[in-house]
């Protein structure tokens, strides 16, 4: 049994959370820490001995589910053969090059290498990096800077964070680093003109970052990020025609195209990757969270032929790859990884997800799309928002003061159910586990 004032205790005095406020919680205002003991399918368990579904799978990663003993196993047999060795200098371990060359055939675009570290951000890092060495290696040293969109999230590492589109993510950080811009978000249902549809909101958007590029000078632009549902930034499907018309773009002025796959990969959007879902044809592509459902830290930047090939030809000239980490493909996150496959294969997960999902986003409309307070219900797959208004006919906004989604995502804690009150915005977010079934779908909405 958990020693729940203890644990408390300790917590407050030690640990520095991310994304708290830290005053109030110190001095106790906020409450106290949820202390989290277990979890099994789609639902946690604190120290209380309360269960919540999770409706948000962690932070979007637990795709199959907590508790899989498979995966344990896993973990635990790589541990005793082999806890640890580096990938430095072409070592390896069965598992992981296993999981390499699965990473790569199910990757979209035209895959050929996987980078290994240990975070969505520390993958975005190596993206940037990589296409940096890329076109230094192609003898365009001008060509560096990263277009990335206003809402889009990339991590918060000091690049990564300068990639991510949120404003509260760079104040009083020093925040964006040179060499990146942003451009604007996809969603529609904010930035449409009146009487524009989709298709043209598209083209618009397509044209502004023809404009950017071409104002930057396309000799320094190497590369465009961007996840193909944006997700921290508000759970925002693409508008129609959106990723043909920047691909066109990209393509006419030679710039990259990195697909932020951290949330879409894997499945979520009932597709193998986002990339697929929308006909994108990423050049490099990041991977993490649902790679491993979160079991243990891995996460991936994956390189396509095409980009590997420069890196191949320019090895005589520079001499090796100068990059890695310590844990670069780790054993134990690859054997954690695979086991996680394996489960994603023999449950056909990503099927899974795209039927449930469809039941998913037909309940969300139907529970909440006739509220008062819902300007728009939207998602993909196994995720889905809402986003509050404070008058739905002039899209006016609540004041944040009121912070109406924190509030009703505690009231939702409160019933039994987590749900994610966005950091952007007066959205609550939806992005339950894989294996949700649709009675718990009917239960997570019923509770919401
Ligand atoms: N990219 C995307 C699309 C993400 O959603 C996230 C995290 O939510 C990241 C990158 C950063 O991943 P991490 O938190 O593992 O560094």
């Amino acid at each position: 049994m958990t020693d729940i004032a203890n644990i408390s205790t300790l917590d407050r005095a030690s640990v520095l959370h991310p994304f708290t406020q830290l005053k109030d919680f110190a001095s106790g205002k906020a409450g106290d820490p949820t202390i989290v003991t277990g979890g099994k399918g789609v639902r946690i368990q604190d120290a209380t001995g309360r269960e919540l579904i999770d409706g948000f799978a962690g932070l979007y990663c637990v795709n199959i589910g907590y508790g899989r003993t498979e995966v344990a196993d896993a973990i635990s047999r790589q541990a005793h053969q082999l806890a640890y060795y580096h990938t430095y200098a072409a070592h390896t371990t069965d598992e992981l090059a296993i999981l390499a060359d699965r990473l790569v055939r199910m990757a979209p675009g035209k895959a050929s290498k996987v980078f290994f570290g240990m975070s969505g951000s520390d993958a975005n890092e190596t993206q940037a990096k990589l296409v940096w060495y890329y076109n230094n290696l192609r003898g365009l040293p001008k060509k560096k800077k990263i277009i990335s969109r206003q809402r889009g999230y990339h991590g918060c590492s000091v690049f990564s964070g300068s990639l991510t589109g949120m404003s509260f993510y760079h104040d009083h950080m020093d925040l964006p680093y040179g060499g990146v811009l942003h451009t604007g978000s996809p969603h529609y249902y904010w930035n449409a003109e009146t009487g524009e549809d989709e298709e043209a909101f598209s083209r618009r958007r397509a044209a502004e970052l023809n404009a950017l590029i071409e104002r930057e000078g396309p000799e320094t632009v190497g590369a465009f990020i961007a996840e193909p549902v944006l997700g921290t930034g508000g759970i925002t499907p693409p508008p129609a025609g959106y990723w043909r018309e920047i691909q066109a773009v990209l393509r006419r002025h030679d710039v990259l195209l990195i697909a932020d796959e951290v949330i879409c990969g894997f499945g979520r959007t009932g597709a193998p990757f986002g990339s697929h879902l929308y006909g994108m044809e990423p050049d490099l592509v990041t991977v993490a969270k649902g790679l491993t459902s979160g079991y243990v830290p891995l996460s991936g930047a994956i390189v396509s032929e095409k980009v590997f090939k420069v890196m191949e030809d320019g090895a005589d000239r520079v001499g090796s790859f100068s990059h890695g980490y310590t844990y670069s493909g780790h054993p134990i996150a690859a054997a954690a990884a695979n086991a996680v496959l394996d489960i994603c294969e023999k449950e056909n997960l990503t099927e899974h997800a795209r039927t449930t999902g469809a039941y998913l986003q037909r309940q969300m409309a139907a529970a909440f799309s006739q509220l008062d307070i819902v300007g728009e219900v939207r998602g993909v797959g196994m995720m889905s928002a809402l986003e509050f208004v404070a008058d739905r006919s002039t899209k006016a906004r609540f004041d944040p003061s009121l912070k109406v989604a924190a509030r009703i995502s505690q009231a939702a804690r409160d019933r039994g159910l987590i749900a994610r009150a966005m950091p952007h915005g007066d959205i609550l977010g939806f992005a339950p586990p894989l294996v949700m079934t649709e009675a718990e779908v009917d239960d997570m909405i019923a509770i919401a």
